[in-house]
């Protein structure tokens, strides 16, 4: 079912792996051109062009855009108990994981009365984007609000894309766990639209107003991601997640079942969505693909699973050892990473480049996609080699607070005016020594 590439015996380049692992065709810039209209629409006729987007894109034209208080109280009294138990929980994991990870302000003294303080501010205004398309994530709810809250953000905004099947409102379980998070306010908006509406922000039909925001975090479909690139400068954006991905680094002790039943399970978000498995063990990879076949057609989301798992994204790569299966997945920087081998943990330790690690066999990627406590909001398309996952760090800019008493500034001063003059800026020589005039060099 999975295309195969073999590597074993090949020692092939960083640059050759790159070229060759199978990735998604997913052209940011190219959705650019068509974003732009939609971006600069909002900017200049706000929620009136929203609501004209809605339309078209959504399928639905509801009133207005800001979902009313009665609207979130009434979804969380709605909701099933057994979600919002299992809703509750998984708060309570991610709270007390990302609660242990916000940092902590940093004094150094450098000299005798002059020290650098690194202080964490949190971001003041933030929006929050829970998609809304295929699938609807009050995972990704949690996800969002969780850091930024430990962060200590002022306010923050959730937009979420209005569903026809609800009147226009988005998804209730989405507004449920809005309500049970806290979130202030909810809009009922998706894609690239809501995206410039959180950027250069609007008045509702009703006169309620959207204050610009100053970040935009939360993974969606192209069209956000195009919209969150055009705009980033505006507003500060996490790192672009895209289709979800599941690399497994797997050898011959691991279960086939496992194996197939996750790659399944991340192919069931998209048909953009990649599964590659990097296995040292041909049994393994046979094993695999035997029983993906019955499973796929068992599944619920069997159309859209066959086409993530038979797209040129997703595959199976035999390599000759774990060593050389570390080269595989550290050239892939995977959204996510399993590792299913001998010794999984310290295998896991080796890896460099993934966006989250699931090791050894009870630690599958749904466990962190809802339960584990960790962030799902993870870098896809190979950005987790140089960028991490949402986190409390997202939400908080660090500054340096440099604080020099008299004594400590003269004893450096002669040092500013030699890089000063070197640089041929000697006003800012100056700057120092006006504050010594009078006192001998
Ligand atoms: P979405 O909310 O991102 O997109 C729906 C919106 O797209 C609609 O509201 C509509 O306004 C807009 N849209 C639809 N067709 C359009 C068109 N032709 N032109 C312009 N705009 C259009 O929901 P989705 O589509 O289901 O995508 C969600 C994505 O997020 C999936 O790819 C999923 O894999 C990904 N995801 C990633 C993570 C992660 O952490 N990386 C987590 C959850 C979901």
């Amino acid at each position: 079912m999975l295309n195969r590439t073999d590597l074993r015996g090949q020692v092939p380049s960083v640059a050759e792996l790159r070229s060759t692992l199978p990735r998604a065709e997913y052209d940011v810039d190219a959705a650019l051109h068509h974003v732009r209209p939609v971006v600069e629409a909002v900017r200049d006729r706000g929620v009136e062009a929203v609501l004209e987007y809605t339309e078209k894109f959504d399928k639905v034209r509801p009133g207005g855009v800001r979902v009313a208080a009665a609207e979130l109280t009434s979804a969380l009294e709605n909701l099933d108990p057994a979600v919002r138990e299992a809703l509750e929980e998984s708060i309570v994991r991610a709270r007390k994981v990302h609660g242990d990870q916000r940092r902590q302000d940093v004094t150094t003294e450098v000299v005798d009365g002059g020290t650098v303080t690194e202080r964490w501010i949190p971001v003041e205004r933030v929006g929050l984007y829970a998609p809304g398309g295929l699938a609807v994530y009050p995972s990704t709810v949690v996800m969002n609000v969780v850091p930024a809250q430990i962060a200590g953000v002022g306010t923050l905004v959730l937009c979420s894309p209005p569903q026809a099947a609800f009147g226009g409102l988005p998804h209730p379980t989405i507004l449920a766990a809005a309500e049970l998070l806290g979130v202030d306010e909810v809009w009922a908006v998706g894609g690239a639209q809501a995206v410039a509406l959180l950027a250069y922000g609007g008045t509702d039909t009703d006169g309620a107003t959207l204050e610009p925001v100053d970040i935009v975090t939360g993974p969606g479909n192209i069209y956000l991601t195009a919209a969150k690139r055009l705009l980033r400068g505006i507003i500060g954006i996490d790192s672009e997640a895209g289709p979800t991905e599941i690399a497994i680094l797997a050898d011959e002790t691991a279960d086939p079942v496992h194996v197939a039943a996750d790659l399944i399970s991340q192919a069931e978000h998209d048909p953009l969505a990649a599964s590659v498995l990097v296995t040292t063990s041909g049994a393994l990879a046979d094993a695999v693909d035997k029983e993906l076949t019955g499973r796929v057609a068992a599944t619920k989301h069997a159309e859209r699973v066959t086409e993530a798992l038979s797209g040129k994204q997703s595959g199976i790569i035999l390599v000759s050892t774990v060593d050389d299966g570390l080269r595989v997945v550290d050239a892939y920087a995977a959204e996510h990473l399993e590792i299913q081998t001998a010794d999984a943990r310290s295998v896991a330790a080796r890896v460099r480049n993934a966006g989250a690690i699931f090791v050894g066999a009870y630690a599958p990627v749904s466990l962190g996609d809802y339960c584990a406590g960790s962030n799902h909001v993870l870098p896809t398309g190979g950005f987790a080699r140089h960028s991490s996952g949402l986190s409390v760090q997202s939400f908080l800019k660090g500054v340096h607070i440099v604080d020099y008493d008299e004594n400590a500034l003269r004893e450096i001063a002669g040092r500013v005016v030699a890089l000063a003059n070197a640089e041929d800026l000697p006003a800012h020589g100056e700057a120092i020594t006006a504050r010594f005039e009078g006192e001998r060099a």
